[in-house]
């Protein structure tokens, strides 16, 4: 059972949630660029490194064992399986980046989302959807970074998160990036 986390930082707790290859990682990626008062939590996976990823900076990779022991000790905020691997998000540089008044983002999948709606209410979850289904999967094979039988899992996970989108806050469809982009920072209240 999570606790409910007693003070009012989560208003500085900002989610992203939305199916594999709708563009979380490049929109992310350029709110980071433009908006040094954001903070993105690196998340723990099980799942192998893809070409390019780096240890520590677009995650942190780990054997099941070492994910569980987290689990075990409380070190996530939020964890959940996706596609046959573990996510997870440690729980302690978050609540220390709050304390210090930083805006933290997260970028998980739908499950964790939902958890840290219990421990978070005030946080405020986005969900980024693609203009529409045929455009999502062109993105995901178009990356070239999954295993046949990874999109599949993946395809089939989007199908349920696409099910969620009136749970969120707000929902933010990536057809033009700029304009996604712009929207994004509209919703989350910062500034150009
Ligand atoms: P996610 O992090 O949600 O899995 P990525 O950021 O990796 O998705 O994006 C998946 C692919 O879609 C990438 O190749 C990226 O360049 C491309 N992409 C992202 N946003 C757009 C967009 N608005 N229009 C066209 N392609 C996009
Ligand atoms: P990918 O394998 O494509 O990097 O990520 C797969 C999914 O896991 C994406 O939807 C991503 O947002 C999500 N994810 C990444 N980190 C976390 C995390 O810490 N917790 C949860 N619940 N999901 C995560």
């Amino acid at each position: 059972m999570q606790m409910m986390v007693a003070f009012s930082l989560d208003c500085m707790l900002i989610v992203i949630t939305g199916p594999s290859g709708v563009g979380k990682g490049t929109l992310v990626k350029q709110l980071l660029e433009r908006h040094d008062e954001l903070w993105l939590s690196v998340s723990a996976t099980t799942r192998s490194p893809r070409d390019g990823e780096i240890e520590g900076e677009h995650y942190f990779f780990l054997e099941r064992k070492k994910f569980n022991e987290l689990i075990q000790n409380a070190g996530f905020l939020e964890w959940a399986q996706f596609a046959g691997n573990c996510y997870g998000t440690p729980r302690k540089e978050i609540l220390e980046k709050l304390e210090n008044g930083k805006s933290v983002l997260l970028e998980i999948e739908l499950e964790g989302a939902r958890q840290v709606r219990k421990t978070f209410p005030n946080a405020f979850q986005i969900f980024l959807a693609p203009p529409n289904f045929e455009e999502l999967e062109k993105r995901i094979r178009g990356r070239g970074t999954d295993t046949e039988d990874a999109i599949q899992r993946r395809l089939l996970r989007a199908k349920e998160e696409l099910k969620a989108v009136n749970e969120f806050d707000a929902v933010v469809v990536n057809d033009d990036l700029e304009k996604a982009l712009l929207r994004l920072e509209k919703e989350i209240g910062l500034k150009n």
